[in-house]
């Protein structure tokens, strides 16, 4: 599981969007309606079943959106897909199905790495949290394993916001149809940045091909989608303030912005043929997708080298990868954003474990930054001690490491050298539905630390 919940979800729930984050005052000119945003992200309308063969004469909305999906992103449509139209209970239900698919372990797993980073607190039920969230936004969603469209009947039938979120499902559907969208979104425990990446593609290319459809490429311009993603995630967090820790909430739109970044980059050089190549080799990492010049150098994540080291007598619960866009995220809600996206920018790599003894669990997390990075890790450590300082108080002197003590999930250390940022949190006793506590501190962290920092 990714230490930054969502993109875990967001694998399988891929598809899915939330509502009105077309930002405040955002010229609906600016391309022709319906074309100002992703037809996930806005209310949805409802419609019957749909099927690329078999589309009656009645579905007229259907027939307009399917021809329009296969106009503007030049595939064909062969196969059969189902349709539905569903309220919002029901939706509720068929986002707990979609991530049904996830193992409850690794749902668990992740939900105590968010509490023992501090990202969520510690009484949150993560969940629901997450899944509330998204039944409570989700207009659209495409399920690759039902080869179905459903799509929240909120609006008004034969609107343009219906056809707009018709045209981005069936982009979807074409994907599937075409890249085998289902099998390169499907949760993996050791490639979460990856699945990331693709889905992040996926939706790239549905936005896209949605806006063209509404208002041609003649209105898009750089300008135009540097505004239209920024907005997006601004409006996003506005909608969401207070709800949800603002790392997840940035989650749940960071497919649509830096997928549709990175599309854009892609389209403007070549058009869908190179969209079309980027399927067919697709960006293997979020740092690809985040830095262009990376994907085309096919720059990979350099091997992380060194055993998990976890607290005495604690053995090893689950690892994976922590990818550049989880470092964004992680520091994001610590460090302002500015300071988060240029730090994270020199990910070379990233790693975390989680260790478990009987109910406790403790983390370690570390993060390689690139040869090049310079002063990236010393200047990064001093913001978060800042940032640490503020919410939990005076860090704890010692030469090693700097540690802080927190309620309910214990201490967290961290330490940098040039090229590494450790950071080690826990042990704290998580019993199913209880508050973790935690009686562990930065003295009694001392013995673990001085294994489990690797530094000079
Ligand atoms: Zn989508």
């Amino acid at each position: 599981m990714t230490p930054v919940r969502w993109r875990s979800y967001a694998g399988v729930l891929l598809l899915v969007g939330c509502r009105n984050l077309l930002p405040a005052g955002a010229p609906s000119s600016a391309v022709d309606a319906p074309a100002q945003m992703p037809p996930e992200i806005q209310n949805s309308s409802n419609f019957p079943v749909v099927s690329a063969a078999v589309i009656s004469p009645s579905d007229r909305a259907l027939s307009l959106a399917l021809a329009s999906a296969v106009r503007v992103r030049g595939l064909p449509s062969r196969r059969a897909f189902g349709s539905e139209h569903v309220d919002r209970t029901r939706m509720g239900a068929i986002v707990r199905k979609e991530l049904a698919a996830i193992p409850q372990e690794a749902i668990r797993n992740e939900a105590t790495e968010q509490k023992l980073l501090s990202l969520v607190a510690p009484a949150a039920d993560y969940e629901e949290m997450v899944v509330g969230m998204v039944s409570a936004q989700v207009a659209g969603l495409y399920s690759p394993l039902a080869r179905t469209l459903y799509v929240v009947d909120d609006d008004p039938r034969g609107s343009p916001e219906e056809h707009a979120l018709l045209v981005h499902e069936m982009v979807h559907a074409l994907q599937d149809e075409h890249f085998d969208l289902g099998e390169r979104v499907r949760w993996r425990a050791e490639s979460t940045d990856q699945t990331a990446a693709a889905h992040a593609l996926a939706e790239g290319d549905a936005t896209l091909a949605m806006l063209l459809d509404g208002g041609g490429h003649r209105e898009l311009s750089d300008r135009f989608i540097a505004d239209f993603t920024t907005g997006m995630m601004e409006t996003n967090r506005q909608i969401l303030e207070g709800k949800v820790p603002r790392s997840i909430a940035d989650s749940l739109v960071s497919p649509y912005v830096d997928g549709m970044r990175f599309v854009w980059r892609l389209y403007v050089r070549g058009g869908w043929d190179a969209v079309n190549a980027a399927w067919r080799d697709p960006p293997v990492t979020t740092e690809q997708l985040l830095h262009h010049g990376k994907y085309v150098t096919h720059e990979g994540p350099v091997p992380l080298v060194g055993d998990p080291v976890g607290p005495k007598d604690f053995s090893l619960a689950s690892a994976h990868t922590v990818g550049e866009l989880d470092v964004r995220d992680w520091l994001g809600a610590f460090v302002a954003c500015e300071v988060a996206e240029s730090h994270a920018g020199a990910w070379e790599n990233g790693r975390m474990e989680l260790f478990a003894r009987g109910d406790e669990r403790a983390l370690r997390m570390r993060i390689r930054w690139d040869a090049d990075a310079g002063p990236t890790a010393q200047r990064l450590a001093r913001h978060l001690e800042k940032s640490f300082q503020m919410r939990f108080g005076r860090p704890r002197p010692s030469a090693l490491f700097h540690c802080v003590e927190r309620p309910n999930v214990g201490p967290l250390a961290w330490a940098a050298s040039p090229r590494e940022l450790v950071v080690l949190a826990g042990p704290a006793s998580f019993s199913g539905g209880q508050l973790p506590t935690s009686g562990s501190s930065c003295a009694s962290l001392r013995s673990w630390a001085e294994r489990a920092i690797p530094l000079p």
